[in-house]
């Protein structure tokens, strides 16, 4: 039995992973300051002796003994990493610092959230990890790009220096069941909106484009990158799922998918949206044998449960 750390276990991403750890008969510590996160994502994980809530901020030193450590503790939602710029450039970058010296104490492996941001607005397409980006360093997104892409710096450089067992996986545009309701993104502002008939927020002309992955194909992917590669593959990593589609299109198969009589209104487009987004994942597909497997049509059907479930809880 391994233990293993989750930070932002209280999380979309996080808290799908403490479960799935859990099921595969580990010990789990989620640490998180519920900032973007929810009790109600873990509470059914709560009597479970083999796991453990623990309020913390990543921008402060953390010890506990463990063997592994997932470092997800970062909101991802443009609304809410632009709320407080500064806090998030420190959650990014202090949070690696922490955890990396944590890993290194430990000996411990680690693996890092990193994002498609890191291309900033691309203009390579689709995105191989080889490409260095185009990001605004002063731009709104930056507080969360150039965070990304300075815990990539301290984590490789960790490797480099002191041997850290380190592990960075680029992740695309992920959705699914415990997304926020009110979280910002657009998979679940689409469906909330459609399944309420309110009116279909499309920022620009929606002619912008992003390739969405479902959850359980980014947690395969995390597991292969975690247990199944030689410790000296550290990435980083696309996982992300390569079927690109406009934000138009998607708003049009979530009107089809919940049956809504919502209408589409456009909205100014925010400051440097990235105008195309698509992962080359012939690395992943080469080192860790990883490709998604879940359609978009699929996992909105999944993600249109969900969030049904929960508005019908709420009146
Ligand atoms: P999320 O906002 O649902 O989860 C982030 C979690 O981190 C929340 O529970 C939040 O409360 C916690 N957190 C934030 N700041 C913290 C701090 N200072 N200390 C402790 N906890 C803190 O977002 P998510 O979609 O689950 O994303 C998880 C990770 O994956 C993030 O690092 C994100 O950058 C990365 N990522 C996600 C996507 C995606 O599409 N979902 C894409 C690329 C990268
Ligand atoms: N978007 C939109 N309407 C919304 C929310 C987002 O049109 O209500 C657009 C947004 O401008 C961007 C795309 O959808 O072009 C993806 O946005 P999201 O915030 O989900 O993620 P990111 O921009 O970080 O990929």
């Amino acid at each position: 039995m391994k233990r293993i750390l989750v930070t932002g276990g209280a999380g979309f991403i996080g808290s799908h992973l403490c479960e799935k750890l859990l099921n595969e008969g580990n010990e789990v510590i989620a640490l998180d300051n519920f900032f973007t996160g929810n009790r109600s994502n873990i509470i059914h994980l709560l009597d479970n002796p083999y796991f453990e809530m623990v309020r913390h901020d990543v921008t402060m030193p953390y010890f506990a003994e463990i063997d592994e450590i997932y470092n997800l503790a970062c909101p991802a939602s443009p609304v809410y990493y632009q709320y407080n710029a500064i806090k998030t450039v420190k959650t990014s970058v202090m949070g690696a610092i922490n955890m990396l010296g944590l890993a290194k104490r430990l000996n411990a492996k680690i693996l890092q959230a990193s994002t498609s941001e890191v291309y900033g607005d691309p203009d390579i397409h689709p995105q191989p990890k080889t490409y260095w980006g185009n990001v605004n360093t002063l731009g709104a997104r930056s507080c969360y790009d150039e965070g990304k892409r300075v815990a990539e710096t301290l984590f490789v450089n960790y490797y480099r220096q002191n041997k850290v067992k380190v592990k960075i996986a680029r992740i695309f545009n992920t959705y699914g069941p415990k997304m926020h309701p009110n979280d910002g993104r657009v998979v679940s502002n689409f469906i909330v909106q459609a399944l309420q008939n309110k009116d279909i927020t499309i920022f620009g002309d929606g002619s912008q484009t992003r390739s969405f992955q479902y959850i359980n194909d980014l947690l395969s992917g995390f597991d292969k990158l975690m247990n199944k590669t030689a410790e000296d593959f550290i990435g980083p990593v696309n996982i992300g799922n390569p079927n690109e589609f406009t934000i138009l299109e998607l708003a049009n198969s979530i009107l089809e998918l919940t049956n809504s009589k919502s209408k589409l209104i456009f909205l100014p487009l925010p400051e440097d949206d990235p105008k195309q987004r698509q992962p080359d994942i012939s690395l992943a597909e080469k080192v860790l044998n990883w490709k998604p497997e879940i359609s978009l049509k699929t996992g909105l059907l999944k993600t249109i449960e969900y969030f049904n479930s929960l508005l019908m809880k709420s009146f």
